[in-house]
């Protein structure tokens, strides 16, 4: 019987190794780049609510999750420490210039990037748009801070590991993993403001799903995602603001804009974009200004059609087609770094 056992301890020591060796040679090296937000957060009590985003060190928050260890080679590194609505266009562009860099010398196979969800869904668009390599980019949070009873954070960031690691996310490029679901960026929302379960793609549902340690991926987006706009010079981006349409809107906002030297205005409006007619008049001043006018749409989902209700091509506007006033927001600035021509930019928003 003793021998038994004994040999029975030798085979699970051997298979032990073996399974040790098999990490080490052949596990994929994630790095992990950390900016803050609630997945770093921490608050006083485990069941209130009050707590400060983004104070929590990458190197705690990984040692709060040793199981991410057996999925890779795992290293961090401490990009930013803010609430994400704290985040801007220079953090942006320093965020895209490092994780170029990382896989340009070979110093990662995959990232996870664990950010504050507020603007988790408009990072992950200006990075799909501006990183120019195609290996895993994982951008996770949570809803929950790290104090929090039932919080959320450790297991996202687990499921966010084993994603950036599975074979099947090879080729897949910067893609967003929340709550057991993986996202496309320029379809990904935040629809709740304190609910766990808040992302989802309201027109075309996510790309794939995390459960018990398996990654299953079921769609993927046609939009180009070869276009890659090279921001690698860039220290800020023409300034592009939004502008909101509601029932009885008065001018005032997008006159004082039209006064102001942005090159671009995204108007979310009403129904299919629309607008009344006293905004129109001054949206249709700022475009003649050279202002470049975006028409996108409140609703939440479904898209922004050219020449409806309104006479795009007559008052030189552009439409957003299926993206938010955000991500509109993004893509045109972006695309102002390459041509003010309109046609152009709006043929970006039907292709990116
Ligand atoms: N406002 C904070 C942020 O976006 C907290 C929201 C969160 O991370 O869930 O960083």
């Amino acid at each position: 019987m003793k021998k038994i056992v004994l040999l029975f301890l030798v085979s699970f020591a051997v298979l032990q190794i073996q399974a040790q060796d098999k990490i080490t040679k052949t596990s994929p090296r994630i790095m992990i780049l950390a900016t803050g937000g609630t997945i770093a957060g921490s608050g006083e009590s485990s069941t209130k609510s009050a707590y400060t985003a983004g104070k929590v060190p990458i190197d705690d928050l990984l040692n709060a999750v040793p199981q991410i260890h057996n999925y890779g080679k795992i290293t961090g590194e401490q990009v930013a420490s803010i609430g994400s609505q704290d985040m801007n266009v220079v953090t942006w562009l320093k965020l895209s210039n490092r994780i170029n860099q990382i896989f340009k010398e070979n110093l990662a196979d995959a990232i996870v990037l664990t950010h504050g969800t507020d603007t988790q869904e408009e990072t992950a668009y200006f990075l799909k748009l501006t990183v120019m390599y195609d290996k895993p980019v994982v951008i996770v949070g949570s809803m929950r801070p790290s104090t929090a009873m039932s919080q959320d954070g450790n297991r996202n960031l687990l499921d966010a590991v084993m994603v950036a690691a599975s074979p099947r996310s090879q080729g897949k490029g910067v893609i967003v993993a929340m709550n057991e679901k993986i996202f496309d960026p320029r379809d990904v929302t935040k629809s709740s403001s304190t609910n766990l379960e808040t992302f989802l793609s309201r027109n075309f549902g996510p790309i794939g799903l995390i459960y018990d340690g398996k990654v299953s991926y079921y769609y993927q987006s046609l939009r180009n995602s070869s276009k890659k706009f090279d921001v690698s010079k860039l220290t800020t981006l023409p300034q592009v603001e939004i502008v909101y349409g509601y029932a009885d809107a008065s001018p005032l906002t997008v006159t004082c804009l039209s006064n102001s030297p942005i090159k671009g205005l995204v108007y979310d409006g009403m129904g299919n974009g629309n607008f009344n007619e006293p905004v129109g008049k001054a949206l249709a001043e700022a475009s003649k200004k050279g202002i470049l006018v975006c028409r996108s749409n409140r609703t939440g989902s479904g898209r922004t059609t050219l020449e409806n209700e309104v006479d795009d091509a007559g008052l030189g506007f552009v439409v957003a087609d299926d993206l938010s006033a955000q991500k509109a927001r993004i893509l045109l600035m972006l695309s102002l770094t390459e041509t003010s021509d309109k046609i152009k930019i709006q043929q970006n928003f039907f292709e990116y």
